[in-house]
């Protein structure tokens, strides 16, 4: 039925702008009313959550009621801890056993969850561990063995390596979801998600989020979901009035660095991510604007773990305020202190437009994206322009007040 729904909306070519797929979805405009535990109602107040977020309102009831949903809402809005806050609520944990799997991108997204997780639940007992690559596998055997975990956060290729072993039980496992899920469905990920898929028990609920679900991944859900609840965003309604979009006409490649450093005390006012296409690229840049006495730091999936996680840590602590990243860092990081977010490079597609720039304004906040578009990116400037609804004017000379 679902499947035959989710078609037929397809030939119309009206998913994205269909609105019965919200309407119908009750809201619950308070924590209380959508049946949540008092142990883990404490914890999500004591987290700072006085009330739930839009996509909240609409979707934790029908996740904790067990159904299959689709939730897609703007960047920043709340996705990720409404995951982390419905598992919670979900878990038995006097279950000795991993009952929930949540996959990921990357290494940092999956862990920054655990941690949500962890400090929501902390009056519920639940144990979470983050399964991620470039850590030790030692320590995942012994936490999974023995560690009396409840819900697994991770990354594909670890999650998949730990189930083939063995040492992540899934016969407990009732709930899996995918987190930035457009992306876990991609050709990229796709394959080693139905292989975790395979091994996961037949009655599972499925739950998929993300700010980006493209036509062909959502046409896709029908073959693991059952009667998704959907709960969907307008093109033109997904990116935020919050964050204000500019660009710069920099000509030619070699203009942009002058224009970066012209722009480096505007960077500092906050903190600012600076996103490159490649990693060269961003060893490039950091070396660089270095040799010119910036202090930046910068961040990529070619780099140890440790530096990685280092990294993390001194970013979420303020102590390094502009980071240059590839796309690793792309997608569902939470810094709240990001103001600002420069594409040095144009995006590769438009979702990763909407989450790079979504690095920025979380929650509300303000937040301000600069684009460098050489004579030739001017055209996929627009189109981005266009496919969004929304507006990328001239760099005004006050940008600094918007920040
Ligand atoms: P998304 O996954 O939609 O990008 P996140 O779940 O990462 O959003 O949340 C973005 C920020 O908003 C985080 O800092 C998070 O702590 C905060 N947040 C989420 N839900 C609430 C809420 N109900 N009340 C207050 N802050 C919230
Ligand atoms: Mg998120």
């Amino acid at each position: 039925m679902a499947a035959m729904r989710i078609k037929d909306d397809l030939q119309r070519g009206s998913i994205d702008m269909d609105l019965e797929t919200t309407e119908g979805v009750k809201t619950f405009k308070s924590f209380e009313e959508m049946g949540i535990k008092d142990n883990l109602l404490r914890g999500i107040y004591q987290y700072g959550f006085d009330k739930p977020s839009a996509i909240q309102q609409r979707a934790v009831a029908p996740i904790i009621q067990g159904r299959d949903v689709i939730a897609q809402a703007q960047s920043g809005t709340g996705k990720t801890s409404m995951i982390a806050l419905t598992v919670c609520h979900l878990v038995d944990t006097s279950v000795r056993e991993v009952q929930a799997l949540i996959v990921s991108p990357t290494r940092e997204l999956a862990s920054q969850t655990e941690k949500v997780i962890s400090a929501i639940g902390d009056y519920t007992n639940i144990r979470a561990h983050a399964c991620v690559g470039g850590k030790s596998v030692g320590e995942d055997i012994r936490k999974l063995e023995h560690g009396g975990v409840h819900v697994v956060s991770g990354t594909p290729g670890r999650v998949l390596d730990m189930i083939k072993r063995r040492t992540l039980g899934t016969r407990a496992i009732k709930l899996l979801v995918l987190d930035e899920s457009d992306e876990m469905l991609s050709r990229g990920f796709k394959d080693q998600i139905y292989d975790v898929y395979r091994y996961l028990p037949p009655d599972l609920q499925v739950v998929l989020v993300s700010a980006t679900l493209p036509h062909d991944i959502l046409e896709m859900t029908n073959k693991f979901m059952t009667d998704p609840v959907r709960i969907l965003v307008k093109r033109d309604e997904l990116t935020l009035e919050g964050i204000k979009q500019f660009f710069v006409a920099v000509e030619r490649e070699e203009w942009k660095f002058d224009t970066l450093c012209d722009l480096y005390d505007i960077l500092t006012i906050t903190q600012a991510v600076i996103f490159c296409n490649t990693r060269r690229k961003v060893d490039w840049l950091t070396e660089k604007l270095r040799n010119n006495n910036f202090t930046v730091s910068s961040m990529h999936s070619d780099m140890p773990q440790r530096e990685r996680d280092a990294i993390m840590g001194e970013f979420h602590a303020g102590t390094t305020r502009v980071l240059i990243a590839t796309d690793v860092w792309a997608r569902g990081i939470d810094v709240q202190q990001v103001s600002l977010v420069i594409n040095y490079d144009l995006p590769n597609n438009r979702e990763l437009y909407v989450h790079r720039i979504g690095r920025s304004g979380r929650f509300g906040r303000k937040g301000v994206a600069i684009n460098f578009v050489k004579n030739d990116d001017i055209k996929i400037l627009r189109d981005i322009e266009q496919y969004y609804s929304t507006q990328i004017i001239d760099l005004p000379s006050n940008v600094a007040d918007l920040i």
